[in-house]
């Protein structure tokens, strides 16, 4: 539908070259180029991707989009005949525009979903709700912020019907900035929770933040939202949308789609029955915990504003593909079992885990737990509460790494944990190689979760633990 002309007029950029060259997809590193692809070289902190336009020629890319500045620098490179360089002044800004561009170009439905934890797992859930009745396109894994979110909208094929858009965010602003260029017509909030507290001050902003989301819905909008979220419930009173809540118990709202029954079903699996209205459907869903059920929730709420019945979409969530990294289940070291959730980690998301491991009945339960980052002030108390959650629950052994953990040790410690499961490391060798011996002394059936921030690159415990001697 595109080519090098007509993208060199949408963006009012300069043309080099061929004004027939073909546009399929959107590339920012050479590396990831193929036939027909279109390459933004982007100034970034640690390279320059101007310096990669031939590559990315020489890889099949046809347009390469660069800024008139670095090409003055540079030098115009060679463009292979039938190739073009798109020339503009701020590259980002171009690719976002063009973005923006092809959303309206395709004109699908927009589902944007954003929250404080879960936005993956329920893009993903979503998308595979979608997926059975429409052509969904959604982020490849966590592309969700100003490069990765235009660059998912500019990969959607022509016939895409269902964009699902994971947004995240750091700050005022940026959720606004994100549905400029993609235009959502429904949003989806999973929670509302204390992630970013450092640099937005308090969850109140962080709430106003999230709620640029809802704020720009489209006319005729839906907000799907979190009826067992305070602040998210709270913003909604006010707010002139149409709303769909999901939630379990309903702790701050009744909700439209609910789920009952909940119990969980071998090791992995949580089963329960999703009821909204007349309509309920039997759901045997491939992830423990409740966190899942109501990232499950939100999407089948989409998928009934689509026309998706529950039946279509508890099928679709069966059978759906999970992301690497969340919640894996894997081999461990002497017989044992490892619930690898290394990929993040914030206080919401860390005692979803926590119940997780402890609702493996009769096992022996090991946490590894690393730092949480982006508190803020809430640093504090918020790994002080995860010590009080493995307490309560009854986890056997605790294991912190890193300083700010030590308050998970220090809050467990006050609410009652044995001193003599607590073990606080300073970095990840020491707590791989504590956690070997403790499992070998333990026996057989320990379960060992391995948790902490992305900075903190737990990866490197639950790699020396599946490691088999
Ligand atoms: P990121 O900000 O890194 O993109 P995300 O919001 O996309 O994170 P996921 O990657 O889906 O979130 O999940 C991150 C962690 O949060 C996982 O450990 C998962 O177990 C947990 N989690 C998922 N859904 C929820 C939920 N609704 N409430 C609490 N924790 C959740
Ligand atoms: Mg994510």
């Amino acid at each position: 539908m595109w080519n090098s002309g007509i993208i060199a007029e949408i963006l009012g950029g300069r043309l080099y070259g061929s004004e027939s060259a073909y546009f399929k997809g959107c590339v920012i590193d050479s590396r990831a180029a193929f036939e027909g692809v279109l390459f933004t070289a982007i100034r970034g902190e640690k390279t320059d991707g101007h310096l990669f336009i031939n590559k990315a020629f020489e890889a099949g890319a046809s347009i390469a989009l660069a800024e008139t500045r670095s090409l003055g620098e540079l030098g115009l490179p060679v463009i292979p005949a039938g190739k073009a360089i798109i020339a503009v002044e701020d590259s980002l800004r171009a690719l976002q525009d063009l973005a923006r561009a092809w959303r309206k170009t395709l004109d699908p439905v927009v589902i944007g979903i954003t929250g404080s934890c879960g936005k993956t797992t329920t893009k993903d859930m979503t998308a595979a709700v979608l997926a059975k009745s429409f052509k969904v396109h959604k982020n490849l894994e966590n592309h969700n912020n100003e490069i990765g979110l235009p660059l998912t909208i500019l990969n959607a094929p022509a016939g895409t019907e269902i964009m699902v858009l994971e947004m995240g965010m750091r700050g005022l602003g940026q959720i606004r900035a994100l549905c400029h260029i993609c235009s959502p017509s429904v949003a989806v909030i999973t929670n509302i929770g204390t992630t970013h507290l450092e640099l937005l001050g308090s969850q109140e902003n962080i709430a106003k933040a999230k709620w640029e989301l809802v704020a720009a819905l489209s006319e005729g909008g839906i907000a799907v939202l979190n009826a067992e979220d305070a602040f998210s419930v709270n913003k909604a009173a006010a707010a002139d949308v149409k709303k769909v809540f999901y939630g379990i118990s309903g702790k701050y709202a009744s909700p439209d789609v609910y789920a009952v029954n909940i119990h969980s079903s071998g090791t992995l699996t949580t089963c329960f029955e999703v009821v909204s209205g007349e309509d309920r459907a039997e759901v045997r869903l491939p992830l423990p915990g409740e966190h899942n059920v109501l990232d499950a929730l939100a999407a089948l709420s989409v998928g009934l504003a689509k026309g998706v019945s529950l039946a279509e979409g508890a099928k679709a969530l069966e059978e759906m593909e999970l992301s690497k990294m969340r919640l894996e289940i894997q081999q461990g070291v002497f017989g044992s079992t490892i619930i690898n959730d290394v990929y993040n980690a914030n206080p919401t998301s860390m005692k979803a885990s926590l119940h997780v491991l402890a609702e493996r009945g009769g096992a022996k339960t090991i946490a590894v737990l690393g730092e949480m980052y982006e508190l803020g002030d809430s640093a504090v108390p918020g790994h002080r509460d995860v010590g009080r959650t493995a307490a309560k629950l009854g986890i056997n052994t605790l294991i912190t790494v890193g300083k700010m953990a030590e308050d998970i040790a220090q809050g467990a410690s006050e609410a009652g944990f044995p001193v003599s499961g607590l073990h606080v490391c300073s970095e990840c060798a020491e707590a791989a190689s504590l956690a070997k011996s403790l499992i070998k002394e333990m026996g057989s059936d320990v379960w060992i979760l391995i948790k902490g921030s992305r900075g903190m690159r737990m990866e490197r415990v639950s790699g020396a633990l599946c490691q088999e001697e």
